[in-house]
């Protein structure tokens, strides 16, 4: 009976976990994709993906199930255990990313072929998460379930996204019992909506989250009246509010913040503002929140349905499902709150709803969430007066604010609490899903506050969960390209990349250029021409 340490160690994302709980029989915990710019690198499975017989899937976001369709293109044929609302919500967020992976291999292709390179192929097709989804079994809340022979498992709510849970297995080996808990990522208490974490009473061994694991969150504003104020200080001005959201948990808060702004009256001036939901995911997801049984909703949600009104759906809210229509969005200076993806501005519709409204002072563009570093997000709320969108600059006079404090995630005293809810301590604490310092961090935190021994493992360690010892410790690896990447050859590299968006650009601008020519003098047009000639001469 082993535990292999493979994804999210020392890292956030890529979340990935095998057990073999019985010689030779092996199952997952999530399947996570990495994303964004890692340090470490992650190891393989070290069996082939026909062996692992079943997954245990604690939440849909795409770091905890992303590369599933993946596992199932590497010969995965088992079942898939998830809550009936995660099951939902990988239905299309898997089909999400797959798009988005057919779509940049396709862009890719087009560039390769350019310049003599062979195609790009997606990790994974929409065929694979159709056929991945077959696979599903739904389980709910507080049942216990025997899945297999030794092999029982019951998942209880994480309170972190809808249908997120805590899985507890109940593992047997010749008669050796083990209780394992994976705790996938543990919620932040008072959020809209769904639940608090609940807690677990036993275990012998707990995997545990650090994405927090040494931060506290800042005193929360207030949400209600804080949109309020914002909402009715820009329709003053008779502006828009513009808000870049993720499609999935963010978007429907909004909503139930703005249903309760509605119902309770609290914008008397402006009662009847419009409110915008422009990102297909984010509708399908509004859909799957709308459906949910009320044993994922917290009190005040349930109190909303018991008073025959729905907690994220009101007057005056409108989905966006076309292109079109987003467009149309642009022609009407009606004051509305635009709500749309992607919630760091990296990419989706959002980039085409800045585009039209930054420049405006009128507007308001209001961050709902963190801004990672690098992000068209982060540029702008750190104050750009102005930034390039599909190759256009735009000068930002917009008023910028960010609604800070709400998190799906709980903090470092979250963590602890949680784990001080168990009434059988762990013998053994296992930290994954955090940078370096957050891992260890917490990892020391738990010693000291429980004297429970913790550690966060780097990839590929492994642990003999019957008698209790490390039976492999790793090392870090770091990710090497092209013969040892170092910082300064990282840099080059980006400066290079940036270097050629540079000449990308100005390529583009020339074809802009190029095509006002139309209905110019012929004499000038031909000099035009002769000229872009030499020019591309003189550059060979
Ligand atoms: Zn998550």
């Amino acid at each position: 009976m082993k535990i292999t340490f493979l994804g999210a160690a020392h890292q956030v994302t890529g979340s990935r976990t095998l057990v073999e709980w019985m010689e030779g029989r092996y199952f997952l915990v999530d399947s996570g994709m990495e994303q964004g710019e890692n340090e470490l690198e992650m190891r393989e499975l070290p069996v082939p993906a026909s062996r692992i017989e079943y997954v245990f899937l604690t939440h849909a976001h795409i770091d905890h199930s992303g590369n599933l369709p993946l596992l199932y293109r590497q010969g995965f044929r088992g079942k898939v255990y998830a809550t009936p609302e995660t099951t939902n919500l990988c239905s299309i967020m898997l089909a999400d990313s797959a798009n988005i992976q057919e779509n940049d291999a396709e862009n890719q292709t087009k560039k390769n072929l350019r310049i003599g390179l062979p195609a790009a192929v997606p990790d994974y097709t929409t065929e694979d998460v159709q056929e991945v989804m077959k696979l599903f079994q739904p389980c709910a809340y507080g049942r216990m379930l025997t899945v297999d022979e030794n092999l029982t498992v019951r998942f209880t709510d994480a309170g972190h996204l809808l249908g997120s849970s805590f899985i507890e297995f109940f593992l047997e080996e010749d008669g050796t019992a083990r209780k394992l808990v994976c705790s996938g990522d543990v919620g932040n208490t008072n959020q809209p909506i769904i639940c608090d974490p609940q807690p677990v009473k036993e275990a012998d061994y707990l995997l545990i989250e650090s994405t927090y694991g040494t931060r506290l969150h800042e005193k929360k504003k207030e949400p209600i009246p804080y949109l309020v104020d914002v909402l009715t200080r820009t329709f003053r001005r008779g502006g828009s509010v513009i808000i870049p959201s993720f499609a999935v948990g963010r978007t429907q808060e909004l909503l139930y913040f703005f249903r309760e702004i509605k119902q309770h009256g609290l914008m008397r001036e402006f009662a009847d503002f419009p409110v915008y939901v422009d990102s297909p995911l984010a509708n399908e997801a509004t859909a799957i929140y709308l459906q949910c049984g009320t044993e994922c909703l917290d009190e005040s949600a349930r109190e909303v349905m018991k008073a025959g009104e729905n907690p994220i759906w009101f007057e005056g809210l409108n989905t966006l499902v076309t292109a079109q229509e987003s467009k149309a969005l642009n022609e009407d200076s009606t004051p509305k709150v635009i709500i749309a993806s992607g919630g760091m501005c990296e990419g989706g519709r959002i980039r085409h709803h800045l585009k039209h409204n930054l420049w405006n002072e009128n507007n308001t563009v209001l961050f709902a969430g963190y801004q990672a570093e690098g992000t068209l997000g982060r540029i702008i709320y750190d104050g750009a007066k102005a930034v390039k969108i599909f190759g256009e600059t735009i000068e930002v006079h917009a008023e910028i604010t960010l609604l800070d404090g709400i998190s799906g995630h709980a903090d470092r005293d979250g963590l602890l609490d949680w784990i001080g809810g168990f009434d059988k301590k762990p013998a053994m604490v296992f930290v994954n899903h955090g940078d370096d310092d957050s891992c260890t961090g917490l990892a020391e935190s738990i010693q000291e506050r429980f004297g429970i021994t913790a550690y966060a493992p780097f990839s590929g360690a492994e642990y003999d969960l019957k008698k209790g010892e490390w039976i492999r410790l790793t090392e870090p690896v770091y990710r090497k390209k092209e013969g040892g990447r170092t910082a300064e050859a990282r840099q080059t590299k980006e400066k290079e990349a940036q270097l050629y968006r540079s000449l990308m650009e100005a390529a583009e601008d020339l074809q802009e250029y190029a095509a006002r020519m139309k209905g110019h003098a012929n004499s000038e047009i031909r000099k035009l021409t002769d000229r872009i000639r030499d020019l591309m001469r003189s550059g060979r």
